[in-house]
């Protein structure tokens, strides 16, 4: 691509969950001249990893085109963004080229930071590490699970924001019940590193998780993280934070989940909180609109706001980010607000799911009438497997919900 100018009355950077269902709001309520900045070709459903790591769905189901998911009308910019200048409203691209904007919408999502603990991105390349946070690795994570029939598993998780902070629990739930059906769950012992005080932040989700663990006999260290991987030596060093003693646990199966940032090239730019080395955009967490500039907006994982970082809190984001975004192109106020709802599907076994749904106020906020979400259940793993990707692809992603 040669270097040029685009002009656009709204860019969006990135065309994952976030930029493709608020693009589709945003052509349904009549808006034209919408660029989406995406340089890849295919868009996934990440939710379903989990669900592939722990053997329940085929990878190929979570992916499809970029191009069958791009809402008509839009104009998409097959490029990198690399930079954004606030002050000439513009965006600058890996390949030279220059978007100028009226109203820009930054959703590049997450950064993983594979190299942030010694020795993480050299283990990914072993027999008995893997990680259901990469579309190529999910399938590897099942068939460790399903050759393990003796020995230690170990599933980690980082401190600090993570994409879906129930993910790196889930598949440790998949992979017990697994081997408890096969008849082999008492010659595995099963350790799940958690950085929280807690199985949750939400009391009682967390309780109800607590009675799985125990079903499945987890051993579970609290308040701990992994601080090195040794895949030579096949061992982690698990740190406790509150004791702060350290300790050597040798692996047969190694589940990690990398520590995660705000993409570098955001943390580098101005338009990120200062205040914050995680780097996000800086926005106010009811209105999402940037903190510093009015005309730009932000939603899902790479923003500032204090939610848990998940599609369905994009679910609820998206229509706020469209109203607020017209109302400040039409010179009017913004009166829509985001209350930090977001969900985390829980898959507690094979076949049962606990559905935590809370908001900034950390307390439940059940959006399902008439059935009590609080505890696993067989209806809700319906939910996760068929409805939940239904609903993205024909409704999420064409901004009908
Ligand atoms: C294993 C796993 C399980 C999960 N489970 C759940 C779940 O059960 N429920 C739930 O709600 N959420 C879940 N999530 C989280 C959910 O997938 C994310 O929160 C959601 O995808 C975030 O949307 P986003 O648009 O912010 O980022 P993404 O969907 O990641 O999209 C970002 C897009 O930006 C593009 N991009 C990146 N850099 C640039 C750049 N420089 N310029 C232009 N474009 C760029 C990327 O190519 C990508 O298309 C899970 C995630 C994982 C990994």
């Amino acid at each position: 691509m040669s270097a040029h100018t685009i002009d656009h009355k709204v860019a969006i950077i990135g065309g994952g969950n976030a930029g493709i269902s608020l693009a589709a709001r945003l052509r349904r309520a009549g808006m034209t001249d919408i660029g989406i900045i995406e340089p890849a070709e295919t868009h996934y459903y990440q939710p379903l990893w989990t669900l592939v790591g722990g053997g329940r769905a085929p990878a190929a189901e979570s992916a499809r085109s970029e191009a069958s998911v791009m809402p008509q009308g839009v104009g998409w910019i097959k490029d990198r963004a690399e930079g954004v200048d606030p002050d000439a409203q513009t965006v600058s691209t890996s390949s030279g080229t220059t978007i100028h904007y009226d109203h820009l919408v930054v959703c590049p999502g997450i950064q993983l930071d594979w190299d942030s603990l010694p020795g993480m991105a050299e283990s990914i390349d072993t027999p008995q590490v893997s990680s259901n946070y990469r579309y190529d690795l999910a399938p590897k994570t099942w068939q460790m699970i399903q050759k393990m029939r003796s020995g230690t598993a170990v599933f980690t998780m980082p401190s600090g924001p993570i994409k879906c902070a129930g993910a790196p629990q889930k598949i440790a739930y998949l992979a017990a019940d697994y081997w408890r059906e096969q008849g082999v769950l008492d010659a595995i012992r099963v350790v799940l590193v958690l950085p929280t005080p807690g199985m949750f932040g939400v009391p009682v989700f967390a309780e109800e998780l607590e009675r799985v663990v125990a079903r499945y006999g987890i051993e579970v260290r609290k308040n701990s993280e992994v601080t090195a991987v040794d895949p030579d030596g096949r061992s982690v060093t698990i740190t406790d934070n509150a004791a702060g003693v350290s300790e050597e646990l040798p692996y047969d199966l190694l589940h990690v989940v990398p520590r995660q940032s705000a993409p570098d090239w955001i943390k580098a730019s101005p338009i990120a909180d200062p205040e914050n080395p995680a780097g996000y955009v800086q926005i106010d967490k009811n209105t999402l609109r940037h903190s510093r500039f009015d005309n730009i907006f932000a939603l899902g994982d790479a923003g500032s706001s204090p939610n848990s970082k998940t599609g369905a809190a994009i679910r609820k984001q998206a229509p706020v980010v469209a109203e607020n975004l017209q109302a400040s192109i039409a010179g009017r106020p913004l009166t829509a607000q985001y209350g930090g709802y977001a969900s985390c599907p829980l898959t507690t076994s094979r076949k049962t799911m606990l559905l935590a749904e809370f908001d900034y106020t950390m307390q439940p906020a059940p959006s399902i009438p008439l059935i009590d979400t609080t505890h696993e259940r067989r209806d809700m793993w319906f939910l996760k497997r068929r409805g939940l990707p239904a609903l993205y692809w024909n409704a999420i992603l064409t901004g009908r919900a």
